[in-house]
């Protein structure tokens, strides 16, 4: 039998971490992306205003302590953890007009977890002594179940039955449900919100960690990823959307705008969405191809807004209570790009009926009246990205990365069925397909 060699369609985090493990193994492999970039959903864009370039990341993006399998990919890359990222130990603090901190939840540094987060809740700031101890109620059933539902729910439904109070999930739970799942908690699954928990507050204290880009997206994903690939013989094929894809013999016939070539080996790696045109000629991809066709979406909108160069922000990142806007971000303080504030606002909305400009002008004036320092932007860009995740939603099927067709694999995000939408989800695909390749 002739040397394997995989094919992977999609340069996403799922379609390098299958990469990127498959070399390092000493496979022949050759990535197609459709796009002049890769990265897919987590990269840099250059935007111009006013005849001068910025790089914006399409969205910014929070990494979490837990994200072993993403961290160890990238320190095998060459990326130097202490200069891609700010790592800040679980500080949430939520701020509101008029000017005023309204939560603040600190992990206690010096415990080991879960009891860095206990002790969090019941020294927080912004919730009533019977609030606090509802949340450690919460907290130790859940460790107790080791936070596994017999019956999965919608996750608002699920706090309302364990007590928790409306405050309670304004401050805490809501915005820890739209960073993790990206989808509103009337709709959002408990069982994958808990597994999200669960990795971030067991095990070692650091799995709750925060780690913000200190640079931008792709010069900390795609690109070390992709040079360790053609380091190690891996080709990469940018602007080459596979087209067509058919069984031929043992093997795969994959058609580009080059035509079309012959593979041992495939992993499919592009979004859920983009599936159905890959998947249509192969009778066995059809269970698949049906269980993505039910998916929803769920936006992330970013809104930039550059003030003078000497803005500050009393904290890097900050929730937003009673605003449109999430979580905010002091890409000065952050990444060097001075007086730049990224406002992230997650999962559908009342935000999506407005233009770019509206929306940024109603966030702007909103934060004046928790920052007297952000008066009035120099300029704004907002970036959609209308389908930014799957509706992480209560029982979703999600297909496996092994394929009934052989020597197909699914990769991404929504495959990897105990996380929501996320870089380690991804990554996580990307390295079990890696696994089946070897093992097939
Ligand atoms: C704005 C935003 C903010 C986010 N914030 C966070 C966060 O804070 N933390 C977190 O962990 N996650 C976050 N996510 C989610 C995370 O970015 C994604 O879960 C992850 O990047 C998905 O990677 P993937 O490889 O599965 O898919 P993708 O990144 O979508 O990659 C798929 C690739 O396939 C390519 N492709 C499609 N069709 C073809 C074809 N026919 N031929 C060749 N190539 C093709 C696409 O161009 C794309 O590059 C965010 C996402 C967005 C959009």
């Amino acid at each position: 039998m002739s040397k394997p060699h995989i094919a992977i369609i999609g340069g996403g985090c799922a379609g390098l971490s299958a990469a990127a493990t498959l070399v390092e193994r000493g496979y022949q492999v050759t990535l197609f992306e459709a796009s002049a970039q890769l990265g897919g959903r987590a990269r840099t864009v250059l935007v111009e205003n006013n005849s001068l370039m910025h790089l914006l990341d399409n969205g910014q993006h929070i990494l979490l302590g837990a994200y072993r399998e993403t961290l160890a990919l990238l320190r095998k890359a060459g990326v130097d953890e202490n200069l891609a990222f700010m790592r800040l130990p679980l500080h949430i603090n939520m701020q509101a007009a008029p000017t005023k901190s309204v939560f603040s939840l600190k992990a206690a540094q010096s415990l080991p977890a879960p009891l860095n987060m206990l002790v969090g809740l019941l020294t927080c700031k912004g919730l009533s002594f019977s609030e606090r101890l509802a949340a450690i109620k919460l907290m130790a059933h859940l460790k107790n179940t080791d936070y596994k539902l017999a019956n999965d729910t919608a996750l608002e439904q699920y706090l309302i039955e364990k007590k928790q109070t409306k405050k309670l999930m304004q401050m805490l739970w809501e915005p820890l449900c739209l960073a993790a799942l990206n989808t509103p908690m009337t709709i959002a699954s408990t069982q994958i919100f808990l597994n999200v928990l669960k990795d971030s507050f067991s095990g070692s204290k650091q799995n709750s960690d925060f780690l913000l880009p200190k640079l931008d997206l792709s010069r900390i994903i795609a690109t070390p990823l992709a040079q360790y690939i053609q380091s190690k013989g891996g080709e990469i094929k940018l602007n080459r959307r596979v087209r067509n894809l058919q069984t031929e013999g043992d093997g795969f016939s994959l058609e580009t705008k080059d035509g079309k070539a012959f593979f041992s080996h495939v992993i499919i790696a592009v979004p859920p969405a983009r599936l159905d045109t890959l998947a249509e000629a192969l009778p066995k991809m059809q269970i698949a191809l049906k269980q993505t066709q039910t998916y929803g979406y769920q936006p992330i909108y970013t809104v930039y807004l550059q003030y003078p160069p000497e803005t500050k922000l009393p904290s890097v990142i900050s929730g937003l209570a009673g605003s449109l806007g999430q979580w905010i971000f002091d890409r000065g303080q952050l990444c060097g790009q001075k007086g730049l504030i990224a406002v992230v606002v997650s999962a559908t909305g009342a935000h999506q009926l407005l233009s770019h400009d509206e929306l940024a002008l109603t966030i702007a004036k909103e934060l004046s009246q928790i920052y007297a320092q952000l008066a009035k932007p120099l300029w704004h860009k907002v970036i959609a990205e209308k389908r930014a995740t799957f509706s992480c939603t209560p029982n979703l099927a999600r297909p496996t990365n092994k394929t009934t067709q052989p020597n197909l694999f699914l990769a991404g995000d929504y495959t990897y069925a105990d996380y929501p939408a996320t870089i380690e989800g991804a990554a996580r695909s990307g390295i079990a397909c890696a696994d089946l390749v070897c093992n097939s």
